[in-house]
This record gives C-alpha cells, structure tokens and sequence, in this order.
C-alpha cells in the first residue's frame, strides 16, 4: 500500500509519496505539483484548485480560499447559493489531491498522514480527520507541520540530543518552532509565529511604493489590482537577480520602472523587524541561545526571499539549510512519516506534544505606593507549556474584611488584561476572616488538547472548591465528550509534589542526604532544594528532566552504599 502525505496549505496543498527509500510530491492532473487551496461552486459543480482560482476575478462570490484559518469556527461560506463548512471546502481539496495520487500511483488511495499546524486544538484537528473522512480518506496520523520538515530533512536521525529551528513563512502566515530530537523522539518544544503575517505583505509594501510612484491621474483605486501583480512578479525577479524592470503599458496605466533588492530590502525592514519578534519569544520560550540550535531549516515559498535568509544568518547565526524545496518539504514529510507508519515498529516513530499557543490568567491587583490598581494580567498557564497541565497559583484577597473573591479569566500576552481575551468570570464567597487575617485562595488551571479550561478555586481556610468551565477553547464539543474531557482533566489535578513518583523522587533523595558523609550532604541538599524549585514550578517536563537527571546519580551513590 502507498504511505501518502498530504500538506493540506491555507494558499496552496501538496500530496507526496514514500516509495522507494524517499519521498516523491505527486503532480495535480494539469502537471503542477502545488494545488490552490480554493473552492468555486457555481450552484451546479464544484471546482478545485487552479480552475477554482481562475474563476475568482469573474464570479468572486462564488470563490472561497484560505477556509483553514477558520477550522474549528462556526464560519461558512455561501457559494452558488448553497453553505459550506471549512470542512467540506477541505475535504474537496483533499478529495482531488486523493485522485491526482490514485491516477499517478494507478492504486486505490485510502490511508494518509496530514500535516496541521503545530498550535491547532483538538477540535481544529479533529475537523483535518473530518474533512479527511469525507473525502473518503483515512488520516491514520496528524503530524505537526514542523516535525513533518523537520522529517523531510531527515532530523530524526540526528544522533545526539539536538534543537533546531523551523521557520516557515508562506503567502499569508508565520510559523516559528523550535524542536528537539532525541534518541528518535521528537518533540515540539515551543511555537511562535504572526497569523497575519506572510509573503503577500512584502508584495503589497512593493505594490505601494509603485502606486506612489504612478502619476496622480492614474492612482485609481482600478489601477492596485494589476500593480499587485506586477509587484508580485518583481518580488519573485529580486531573488533570483539583483535588480527588476517593471515595465507596463495598458490603457490607463503606464508605468516604467526600476528596483534593486537593495531598496526592495531596505522598504521591507518593517515586516523583518515584525519577524523577527516571534524568533525571539520561541528561543525564550524553549528557553535556548541561538548557539544551541544545531540547525534552521526553511519552509514556505516566501522564505525564497534572500533577505530573509541574510536575516536569519545575522539574528541566528546560522546560514539555514534550504535544500530541499521550501514548497515542498511539509508534504515530503508528511509522506515520510506514513512510511514510518507503514514499517510500524521497525522504524524510530515521532513522538509529538502539543504545547498551549497562548498564555491563560486571571486579573490581579498591583499595590503600587498605597493605592491598589486593578487589571494587572497573572499568567498561570503560560503560553507554550507542554499539555496536558494543572497550574495553581495562591492569591491573596486585598482587604482583610473582603467577604468574596471575584476570579476572571483571560488569555493573551499582554501585561494588562484589557488587551487579552476575556474568557470567564466566577465569584467565590470568602469564609469569614479571623481577626485581621487574609483569606488566600488557590487558583487551580487545567487545561489539555482539547481546549476546555477547568478553573478550580478553593478557599484554603475551609478548603471549599468552586469550579468554572470554560468552553470558548474548545469549539463544538457534546455533552458527554465534556464530561469525558472533565474526567481526564481531573485526574492532572494534583499537584506534582503530591504525585507518587515525585514523593518518592523527594524521599529517595532525603534517604541519601541521611546516608551521606558529612562533606556529601550539600549535593544532597543541593538536590532536595532544586528540586522544591522544579516542583513548585509545576512543569511537567522540567520535573520528568529532573527526575531522569538525578535518577542515575541516586542509583550510583545508592549502590556505591550498599557495597
Ligand atoms: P506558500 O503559501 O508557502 O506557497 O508561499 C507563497 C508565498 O511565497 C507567496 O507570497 C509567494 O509570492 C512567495 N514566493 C514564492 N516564490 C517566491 C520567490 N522566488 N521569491 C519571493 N517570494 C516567493
């Protein structure tokens, strides 16, 4: 059987196949390998692809593209009278893709790996494995779009513990990840990137500047959408020659022209600087130095532009590796993990985690001098942390006499909640204070794949919980599937210093520190005092690398001790 992959794009898709040692992308049937993510419906057929995109200057109306920016809303598109979910406007595309691969392979295609976007909740991947269905295609895997280039460049055979980044900037959005690999796993270690942020901005920056450039007489408003085309063809011109001609003469407009990617790139410092923002929070967030990334890799047409890769060279340090077809590497990919999949056990599988694509808090009060200001964001859960997690935080009321609490929820990044997302509001009574005491409160998150927020907040004087469910995260979920998620999510909720394995961790090394010579016993002290600080952190994955750090060195000095 075929190992197919597919990159389902927001501009443009892609179907590749493993055979023969290798992944091969598959041409659509009019012989190009990359198909338009458009859909028309003229009331009678539907069109895929090129011919869907033709019609879009005619019959605009009857056009959709770029539908995967809504997966997971309510959002539809009315086309030829009749309303498609993004999931139909997907399967289409993926039906096509599925019968250009059967004509190319000349078998029948069924099961397939589908790359999605490393931020993408559970619901906006089980809508991939819906429109999948419905195309009559089985998704045996969803892989992250990053671990599928990272797979294309072979990383996962990188022998020794390594990090590397993956920049993909394609027409219309950002993505920045850093993942690591080790001994055959790989992980998503952080994500970063701009939705709104892409290729067309560095046309559309050009098409100004020409429109500035026209005489008044002919800045009409008829005159942007040709421009826009031959910015488009200038831009793609600057990165294979140091200089365009722009030369046009129509009816109405006239324009002759030069541009060097000198000044191309000097006009474009705005969206470089845009860039570069998210490279910076990923490396903040996975918490490493350019120094220790062992590569950066490309993916998306626009990172063809020289100046990004001079960018990269200069904020990294790393001349990013750009070998294999920036167009076609999350496909490739994809396809090499259905031949993993296919080998099953015989080859090293890809482990991936998701990680939260934005922070989730509640709003706090500051004292500042002797006045409380209120709107202050408390991130509990921040952005990037491996899921599923259960955070607390204790918060403290402000006055003594306060009798409730009121807790509001909010997710986003910045410092004052009035910019973030508000998702939530519970009010929880205060036990009556004992003489001028305040009454704490602890402020419990927990949250996975799927999007639902439980927040916990219990009275630490008379330990009563109040609970509030937030569902705004997680799309369209039924009843019962909120009470299985409820289930899981409830089963995190301990904190991690009350977890068996880390009692034990903690009581094995106290066990040590008593054994231990005189001269010893800071090492041991040492370990207890860390680890408190990992604990309390309440980071899954720096309490797992804690625990696998520390275990040989306790079974070492555990057995140095019984001999
Ligand atoms: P994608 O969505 O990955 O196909 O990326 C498409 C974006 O890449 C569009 O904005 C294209 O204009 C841009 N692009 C493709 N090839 C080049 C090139 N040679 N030079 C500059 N930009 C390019």
């Amino acid at each position: 059987m075929a190992h197919i992959g597919i990159d389902l794009g927001t501009t443009n898709s892609l179907v590749s196949v493993f055979e023969g040692g290798g992944p091969r992308p598959i041409a659509n049937r009019l012989g190009g390998f990359l198909t338009p993510s458009v859909v028309g419906f003229d009331g009678r057929k539907l069109y895929t692809g090129e011919s869907a995109l033709a019609r879009k200057v005619a019959h605009p109306e009857e056009v959709a593209g770029a539908f995967k920016r809504t997966m997971g809303t309510e959002k539809t598109y009315k086309l030829g009278g009749k309303k498609f979910t993004s999931v139909e406007l997907s399967a289409a595309i993926l039906q096509s893709l599925k019968e250009d691969a059967e004509q190319d392979l000349q078998e029948r295609v069924v099961d397939v790996v589908i790359s999605v976007p490393a931020y993408f909740n559970e619901t906006q991947r089980n809508c991939v494995a819906s429109a999948a269905r419905m195309a009559d295609l089985n998704p045996v895997r969803l892989i992250n779009e990053p671990t599928a280039a990272a797979l294309a460049y072979g990383l996962q055979d990188l022998e020794e513990e390594s990090c590397f980044l993956v920049f993909d900037l394609g027409g219309g959005t950002f993505d920045v990840s850093v993942l690591e690999v080790f001994e055959g796993v790989m992980e998503v270690r952080a994500t970063s990137g701009d939705a709104f942020l892409g290729g067309e901005d560095f046309t559309s920056l050009l098409a100004r500047k020409l429109y500035e450039e026209l005489p008044e007489d002919q800045q009409t408003e008829a005159n942007r959408v040709p421009l826009a085309k031959v910015a488009d063809e200038a831009k793609h011109a600057l990165s294979k020659q140091p200089q365009a001609e722009i030369n046009v003469d129509r009816p109405g407009l006239t324009l002759s022209t030069q541009i060097t990617r000198e000044e191309f790139e000097l006009l474009c410092e705005p969206l470089l600087a845009r860039l570069r923002r998210p490279m910076e929070r990923v490396l903040y967030d996975a918490k490493l130095k350019p120094d220790d990334l062992e590569k950066v890799v490309l993916v998306g047409g626009a990172t063809r532009m020289p100046v990004i890769r001079t960018m990269l060279a200069k904020t990294l340090r790393h001349f990013p590796d750009a070998h294999i077809d920036p167009d076609y590497a999350v496909a490739l990919g994809a396809s090499v993990q259905a031949g993993l999949v296919g080998k099953n056990q015989a080859l090293k599988d890809v482990v991936m985690t998701d990680v939260t694509a934005h922070s989730l808090g509640i709003e706090t009060v500051r004292k500042i001098g002797n006045r409380h200001l209120d709107g202050y964001f408390l991130p509990i859960i921040e952005r990037n942390t491996v899921i599923p997690v259960s955070r607390e935080e204790i918060v403290h009321p402000i006055h003594p006499q306060q009798d409730h609490i009121e807790v509001t929820v909010y997710q986003g990044e910045a410092p004052d909640v009035k910019s973030n997302v508000k998702l939530g509001r519970l009010k929880v009574d205060l036990p009556r204070a004992k003489s001028g005491e305040h009454e704490s409160v602890s402020v419990r998150f927990t949250y996975d794949v799927s999007g639902l927020l439980d927040v916990d907040v219990t009275t630490l004087q008379d330990d009563k919980t109040s609970n509030l469910l937030i569902k705004n995260l997680a799309g369209d979920m039924s009843a019962s599937q909120i009470e299985a998620t409820r289930k899981k999510l409830a089963k995190l909720k301990t904190h991690p210093r009350d977890e068996e394995i880390n009692v034990l961790m903690r009581a094995r090394i106290e066990q040590c520190f008593a054994m231990a010579r005189l001269d010893q016993r800071a090492e041991f002290s040492d370990l207890l005092a860390q680890f408190d600080a990992v604990l309390a952190a309440q980071d899954p994955s720096d309490i797992e690398h804690f625990r696998d750090e520390v275990t040989p060195l306790l079974d070492r000095f555990e057995a140095s001790y019984v001999l």
